[in-house]
């Protein structure tokens, strides 16, 4: 017996007969098929782990325990017609293969579409298909089926599935609201419409990712199916239409009407929290300036805080408030999606506002700008180390050795999430908290020498800190790492406040998603929560978030996650959504205040739950509903409500990389 054979021996009775897998057959072909062949080279010495591990396009093969599991659950017999969906390295269809007679495995990505083929055939697995595609929509061609294993973790049961089962047949699926925890499921087709469901156990996939199930933009949006809404009678909608034409501030003209009576609810707050629904909107960005603008120069905020890198932020503080220049590692905003804060509308702003501070005397009144997010592992720790080179040579030594920990993965931490998640290296947790703790107790030595260098620094090291928790978080659960990114927001925006001195007030500039209270949302289901409610529990009414819709027109997003960006129409608003609503009122833009509401009738009625749309960095209008809506009872996700009917993209300015000029943005154009 060679090697190989005897380990995958003890790897079935240790891992997979002892922990309950009875069945003969799938005891024997877990024995039979060469797991090592499944995964990369340079994991093969971990091949009969009790593990997944991780395979081409971000994927894993699963556990080999899993993997018998649910060939047990399926009850494969040797005259059976089995589907798969998510057929990765091509691993469990090879089981499967041993089992059934014929197997129809499916996977989204080419490249391991490819590969399996490859491998199944090499196996000589001649009763295994494997196809490339989105398997939520099944095999119409080829169905029924006896059995359907799916190994990848959804929202639902997808409903082609269910309906490509034969009478009598299995379906095995991890199905769960977080996008990384789900519950094994059995369900059983008993009659033509009738499906009996039971749970085998909590289980960790990687995300089924298609037009029935998770979307693939990486974007913490809104993924799954929001239960039946609140549907409104077309009569209804109307009136409800009426009385918001009734009760709004209309807005002719975006750059002269006046805004006062929105001003003045805003003025005395402690933080005004700017939303948008999309991240490409012209004329969100250029409503946001006129707000802010007023906000600093006739109530005296002090600082901008953007859903933006710290580090790329601080480049646009410092054309704003003076200070030198500081190269980072990377060109200030040159990474996806660019387009975000890299526009004519953003300049235009900082352009104002750099003009305005300019004119004051005092630093301290001066306005600054910062980042809240925490994407800029490479550019953090380059600014930590720029900082302690200037002010402490020997520190930023030992900083260097800490942060090297990070060094194969500075620019790539998803990869060093899925590393340390895995297993295949240890967490760099203490090395990123000892360069914090360091910076904050150096405190009296450092800003004796530069004050704000050290605030920067500090921040930066704290994003470090939380990047880290962050990417290991996102191979956990899609709710962990979000809520971990709006604790981060949340405690950056207080560090500024307090920076900026007792009494200093902001405007943060976020997503909707970010800004609006998630307690109202469906989110909350979900575990979730985000800035805008952490700054309602701890400002309570000095806390005001103001959100931000449209109807149609056309959006700057891209299609995947990386791609370039494109300008895309977003399609008419749903007929259940406030969207909808608003557009019916037949007005071109206006404000709506929810906190204040004028109308309780109105109130009362805009309170039961709805859609309302939600497009990030990604659009992908052909799976919209699922996709970008969600369920919201928008009184109480926003005190404010701006509405613009139609909307134009925003306009992206050239990139130093594209264009080989020298940089000026965001320096001065
Ligand atoms: N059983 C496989 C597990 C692979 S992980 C193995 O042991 O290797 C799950 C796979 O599902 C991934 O490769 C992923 O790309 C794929 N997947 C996710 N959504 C899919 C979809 N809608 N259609 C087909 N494959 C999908």
């Amino acid at each position: 017996m060679d090697d190989s054979t005897r380990r995958r021996r003890e790897m079935v009775e240790v891992q997979i007969a002892r922990r309950g897998v009875r069945d003969a057959r799938v005891l024997d072909a877990m024995r039979k098929v060469p797991r090592e062949t499944f995964v990369p080279e340079d994991l093969r010495e971990f091949a009969f782990d009790d593990a997944p591990l991780p395979i081409d396009a971000g994927q894993t093969i699963s556990q080999p325990y899993i993997v018998a599991v649910m060939a047990e659950a399926a009850h494969i017999g040797p005259e059976d017609r089995v589907l798969e969906i998510g057929a990765g390295s091509g691993y469990a269809s090879a089981i499967l293969g041993r089992l059934a007679h014929r197997v129809y495995a499916i996977e989204r990505h080419q490249v391991l579409a490819d590969s399996a083929r490859t491998r199944l055939e090499r196996l000589r697995a001649t009763n295994v298909r494997v196809v490339c595609g989105d398997g939520t929509r099944g095999l119409a061609d080829e169905a029924l089926f006896d059995a359907i294993v799916v190994s990848a973790g959804g929202p639902e049961v997808p409903k082609p599935l269910l309906e490509q089962l034969a009478v009598g047949g299995r379906l095995i699926m991890p199905v769960g609201e977080a996008m990384r925890l789900q519950e094994l499921v059995r369900i059983v087709r008993t009659s033509e419409d009738h499906y009996e469901r039971e749970s085998l156990g909590q289980v960790q996939f990687v995300p089924l990712v298609g037009s029935e199930g998770w979307s693939a933009d990486g974007t913490p949006l809104p993924h799954h199916r929001a239960p039946s809404p609140s549907r409104l009678r077309s009569s209804q909608r109307e009136r409800l239409a009426e009385l918001v034409a009734e009760h709004c501030e209309p807005i002719e003209d975006l750059e002269r009407s006046s805004l006062d009576p929105l001003i003045s609810r805003l003025a005395d707050a402690k933080v005004v929290l700017l939303g948008e629904a999309t991240h490409g909107t012209s004329e969100f960005y250029r409503l946001r300036s006129r707000i802010t603008r007023e906000l600093i120069e006739h109530h005296g905020f002090l600082a901008v805080c953007l859903e933006a890198d710290w580090p790329d932020a601080a480049a646009l503080d410092r054309r704003v408030r003076g200070g030198a220049e500081r190269p980072l590692r990377e060109p200030a905003f040159s990474r996806f999606p660019r387009w975000m804060w890299r526009n004519a509308e953003t300049e235009a702003f900082v352009s104002w506002l750099a003009d305005r501070n300019h004119g004051l005397e005092s630093n301290g009144l001066r306005t600054s700008m910062h980042g809240l997010d925490l994407y800029s592992l490479d550019n953090s720790i380059g600014s930590v180390l720029d900082f302690l080179e200037r002010v402490a040579p020997r520190a930023a030594e030992a900083a260097r050795v800490r942060y090297s920990c990070f060094s194969p993965w500075e620019r790539d931490p998803q990869t060093y999430g899925r590393a340390v998640s895995s297993g295949r290296m240890e967490a760099c947790e203490d090395e990123a908290v000892a360069t914090l703790e360091d910076l904050l107790e150096q405190r009296l030595e450092h800003i004796a020498i530069d004050a704000e260098g050290w605030f920067d620094a500090t921040r930066n090291a704290t994003v470090i800190r939380e990047a880290d928790r962050y990417y290991r978080a996102m191979y956990r659960s899609a709710a962990e790492s979000w809520n971990l990114r709006d604790r981060h927001m949340m405690e950056t925006l207080e560090a500024i406040l307090e920076h900026r001195g007792p009494g200093a007030r902001a405007v943060v500039w976020a997503h909707n998603s970010h800004v609006g209270d998630a307690s109202a949302t469906e989110f909350a289901r979900r575990g979730e929560t985000n800035l805008g409610e952490l700054a309602r529990t701890k400002w309570s009414d000095a806390a005001r978030l103001v959100g931000f819709g449209t109807h149609t027109g056309r959006v700057a997003a891209a299609a995947t996650w990386g791609d370039p960006v494109r300008f895309m129409t977003v399609t008419p608003s749903h007929e259940d959504s406030y969207e909808r609503i608003c557009h019916d009122s037949e007005l071109r833009s206006f404000c709506l205040s929810l906190r204040r509401c004028p109308s309780e009738d109105l109130k009362m009625q805009l309170e039961a739950p709805r859609l309302v749309r939600a497009i990030g960095v990604v659009y992908r209008p052909e799976t919209e509903l699922l996709s970008h809506y969600f369920q919201s009872s928008l009184p109480r996700q926003f005190d404010e409500f701006l509405w613009i009917d139609e909307t134009s993209p925003v306009t992206p300015l050239p990139s130093p990389i594209a264009a080989g000029d020298p940089e000026t943005y965001p320096f001065g154009l």
